[in-house]
């Protein structure tokens, strides 16, 4: 039964949901951490804005303690930052870091209000700024901007009741502080949705595109493969003989062909079974591929008849190469049941102006003397080679 790939279910659009969402967090700790520096710039325009006509040591005592909370939030975002956000170990101290931000934000209310018609003025417009400036920076996390709002308005609120002495309209004031807040959190949602759906799908096409890497290398590993024993097919074979052939002729290199065939192979199969005879296939391919080096080639020519392909390999290495892998054939039985083996090799190599038919032919006439003579040894051809 072939396995079909199907579309992505709704499953795993739920789960590449999640991540996009853990994604956005990370993001989200990155931003802030960058932002959050400009923090300061924030106080020293509102101080320029009002000093005149509010009591100098509230502001102090203001910045004082935003600074502090400032100090540990630098760093600790920093430290989220570095030692890889994620929403399962963070999600604490960040929620407890943004609804202080929200109420330290909303304090200024209890700080600045009430003194002076101008400064009340200006007092709102830069509550009401920098809660829209600080609004991007959540767009890949706006539950945490719900944070900030829920801080924001519950110290705005308490600001509001404590000065209400000093201030006229109060419950006007409360009424549009908290309606300007709530406006902003619901206008963050309908952005960030599609920023998070811009994260899902970028992670579903790399998803699928590493899938669809490893198939292709899977099919092509696949197409070159023998699937018995694991070694190059005979089309890998001729791909690599040609390539070998056309570098041959090009840069006046040559390379040697060792072609291989076991001896008596028959009767492993006619007295053990064809299982056997397939093990036995297996074993001596191990055997020769055990004898070559990282960049000779093995192959797979037909039923029990192997290729190797030495490239910048004269007769001489050949020669050698061949009796190293006929000795290990010779002198490694196969276990279960215990069978000794032998081939019989032929050996040739490039010479300007040959094609890979050639080649092949070569060799195959040096197996054919090779068996004729008794088998179980090499014959180099032709022996004008040597
Ligand atoms: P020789 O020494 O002359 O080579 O004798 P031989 O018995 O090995 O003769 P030959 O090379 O003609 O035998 C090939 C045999 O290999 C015939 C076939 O049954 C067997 N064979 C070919 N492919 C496979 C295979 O995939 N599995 C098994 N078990 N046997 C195979
Ligand atoms: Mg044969
Ligand atoms: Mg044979």
């Amino acid at each position: 039964m072939h396995k079909i790939e199907q579309p992505p279910s709704k499953q795993t659009e739920q789960l590449f949901l999640a991540e996009a969402k853990e994604q956005g967090f990370v993001q989200f700790i990155k931003t802030i951490s960058k932002t959050f520096f400009a923090i300061p710039i924030a106080w020293i325009v509102l101080f320029a804005l009002v000093y005149k006509h509010i009591p100098l040591a509230d502001f102090v005592i203001w910045v004082f303690i935003f600074f502090i909370y400032w100090l540990y939030t630098v760093y600790a975002f920093n430290k989220f930052h570095k030692e890889g956000a994620s929403r399962s170990r963070h999600l604490k101290p960040v929620i407890i870091i943004l609804i202080l931000e929200g109420v330290l934000w909303g304090a200024i209310f209890y700080v600045f209000m009430g003194y002076h018609p101008k400064t009340d003025a200006w007092v709102a417009i830069f509550f009401a700024g920098i809660m829209s400036a600080i609004l991007p920076t959540y767009i890949t996390y706006p539950k945490g901007f719900y944070f900030v709002i829920v801080g924001a308005i519950v110290s705005s609120v308490i600001s509001f009741l404590l000065i209400r002495d000093r201030l006229e309209n109060v419950h006007e004031v409360i009424f549009t502080v908290t309606l300007y807040l709530s406006a902003l959190s619901f206008l963050i949602k309908p952005i960030s949705i599609r920023v998070i759906e811009g994260i899902r799908l970028e992670l579903e096409n790399q998803a699928l595109t590493k899938q669809l890497k490893e198939s292709l290398a899977n099919m092509s590993h696949q197409a070159n493969t023998d699937a018995l024993t694991g070694q190059l097919n005979r089309h890998a074979l001729n791909k690599a003989l040609g390539e070998l052939v056309v570098k041959g002729e090009r840069r006046k290199t040559t390379f040697s062909l060792l072609m291989m065939d076991i001896d008596f192979f028959k009767p492993i199969n006619d007295n053990h079974g064809h299982d056997v005879g397939d093990k036995a296939l297996q074993h001596v391919a191990t055997c020769i591929s055990n004898q070559l080096r990282e960049w000779d080639l093995c192959a797979r020519f037909g039923g029990e008849e192997f290729i190797v392909l030495l490239p910048s390999t004269n007769t001489d290495e050949a020669m050698a190469v061949a009796e190293r892998i006929r000795k290990a054939v010779e002198s490694t039985p196969l276990d279960k049941p215990q069978l000794s083996m032998t081939i019989s090799i032929g050996v040739t190599a490039y010479a300007p102006g040959m094609n890979a038919e050639m080649i092949l032919k070569a060799a195959d006439n040096g197996v054919y003397e090779a068996k004729e003579n008794g088998r179980n040894q090499i014959r180099l051809f032709p022996p004008a080679l040597q």
